[in-house]
């Protein structure tokens, strides 16, 4: 492949210039890193498959009128997507009690909430991304009011939707994590779903067994996290043809 420009690496995904202005390519790595980036370690695989799981989710948002910045899928573990100007917030909703609110609130997870609870992280690795309430979001011009009834709207429509899609599957959707970014038509100004919707920002849970089929896998030693997330994509139909566990070959006579 010819040499491209990079514009970002980050954790588990890399960022290129795109073949046309206003678009990247996203690379999605076998990294993966959790507590603040303290735990590493590289999963085979991982990246083939949240490739091919943002894409599907991304896929379904716009076909709901949820924009987002995915365009296509370029291979296995490359998409195009539009170039934003990303918000410093991580958008988390949550329909049960579990990591972090678990913790503050002293909640046993999978406590249901009274209802989806919209919460915000300013994105900084350094202070270890800290929970922020709106009021400091708009202080410090991160985000206007509108944009928080945009994003909030936004947020709670992934949630409905993405919630609804694992229910189909038998998994239970227990909070998950997104990005905003913005785009400009012209000087008209738009707040859109960017970065990634994968296992690596939900937590997912068998709604038959309680067993945990995201990120928690490695964070907490659970098992293997490709099988995990493999799991996951079988059940969605989303299973990339050549990737992990393929059958042998069969002769043809
Ligand atoms: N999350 C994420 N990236 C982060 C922090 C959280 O994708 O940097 C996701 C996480 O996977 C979970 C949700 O956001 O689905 C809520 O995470 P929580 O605040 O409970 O934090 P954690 O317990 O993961 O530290």
């Amino acid at each position: 492949m010819a040499r491209r420009k990079k514009i970002y690496e980050g954790k588990a995904k890399i960022l290129y210039e795109g073949p046309e202005p206003g678009t990247l390519v996203q690379y999605f790595k076998d990294d993966a890193t959790a507590f603040n980036a303290e735990k590493r370690a590289t999963i085979e695989g991982k990246g083939v498959l949240n490739n091919r799981l943002s894409e599907f989710f991304m896929t379904g948002l716009a076909n709901i009128g949820v924009p987002n910045h995915f365009i296509k899928r370029l291979n296995m573990r490359e998409q195009l997507i539009r170039q934003v100007e990303i918000i410093p917030l991580e958008v988390i909703v949550r329909n049960f009690a579990a990591g972090s609110m678990a913790k503050r609130l002293g909640l046993e997870e999978g406590t249901p909430l009274p209802r989806p609870i919209v919460e915000f992280s300013y994105k900084d690795d350094a202070l270890g991304d800290p929970l922020v309430p709106e009021e400091y979001i708009m202080a410090f011009g991160w985000a206007t009011q509108q944009d928080m009834d945009d994003i909030v709207a936004l947020a709670l429509r992934v949630n409905d939707f993405l919630s609804g899609v694992m229910f189909g599957v038998g998994i239970k959707l227990v909070d998950f994590k997104i990005e905003i970014g913005r785009i400009w038509d012209n000087d008209y100004m738009r707040l859109i779903v960017a970065d990634e919707i994968s296992p690596d920002s939900c937590r997912l849970w068998d709604i038959e067994t309680g067993q945990k089929l995201d990120k928690d896998v490695f964070r907490r030693d659970l098992g293997n996290l490709t099988d995990a997330y493999t799991e996951v994509a079988r059940r969605l139909g989303v299973l990339p043809t050549n990737v992990t566990h393929t059958t042998k070959p069969t002769l043809i006579n």
